[in-house]
């Protein structure tokens, strides 16, 4: 049985209406725009310790060279890393997501597997690529993507008490109502980037204030 979070209905309510003037983080856009997996995974690696800001215009530069795994894994390496150099770790990077192309083709007849197990077996693909590339790239909801703002949030809330975002996916999967798997991850990863941000959160125009006992804040704003 779910364990019942007090005040969630609200709480997803109110940062609904206040993500509404937010910009949708970069991932996610690109799976509402581009529907299709092989870019949400490929975009969701390129995006890993890279801002979104960097990550969105990079990962449509190489969609337009390379818009599936064919097209990824015949590109000659140095030309995956021109392309992609602004974006953090770029070497391994373009390494990594040539490499993943060669194996979906090879394992997988080319198309991104639509399962967690099978996507968790390729190199360079964690818990949280994995279960972005299926909410938002296959659109199955069976997933709740943690990443640093969802962990976080979480545990200021006082929903999870856990030391990594993988803790926090697999707590989370306990406890909050599936009903709002889907929407999770955005409504978290915004509040994250623009009010509950990591070093100093601004409670003071926080829209669920009322609702957080701020568990680990020091310093707010
Ligand atoms: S009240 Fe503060 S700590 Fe709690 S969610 Fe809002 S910004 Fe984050």
């Amino acid at each position: 049985m779910i364990k019942e979070i007090e005040n969630i209905d609200k709480i997803i309510k109110l940062l609904k209406k206040e993500v509404k003037d937010f910009e949708n983080p970069v991932v996610s856009k690109i799976g509402k725009i581009q529907k299709d997996p092989f870019k949400v995974l490929i975009s969701c690696i390129l995006s890993l310790r890279t801002q979104d800001k960097t990550t969105g215009p990079i990962a449509l530069k190489l969609f337009e060279v390379a818009d599936n795994t064919q097209k990824l894994s015949k590109m000659p390496l140095s030309k995956i890393q021109k392309i992609i150099r602004p974006v953090n770790y770029y070497i391994t990077k373009s390494k990594r997501i040539k490499e993943i192309a060669k194996t979906i083709i090879k394992n997988y007849k080319g198309k991104v597997p639509d399962s967690f197990e099978e996507l968790m077996k390729l190199r360079g693909v964690g818990k949280k690529t994995a279960a972005i590339t299926m909410v938002y790239g296959h659109k199955k909801a069976d997933y709740i993507p943690v990443d640093i703002h969802v962990h976080i949030i979480s545990n200021r809330l006082g929903w999870v008490k856990t030391k990594n975002a993988e803790q926090t996916m697999d707590e989370l999967m306990k406890i909050i109502p599936k009903k709002y798997w889907g929407d999770l991850n955005d409504l978290f990863v915004l509040h994250g980037q623009n009010v509950c941000v990591t070093s100093s959160p601004i409670c003071s125009k926080c829209v669920i204030n009322e609702y957080c006992p701020k568990i680990g804040v020091a310093r707010s704003r």
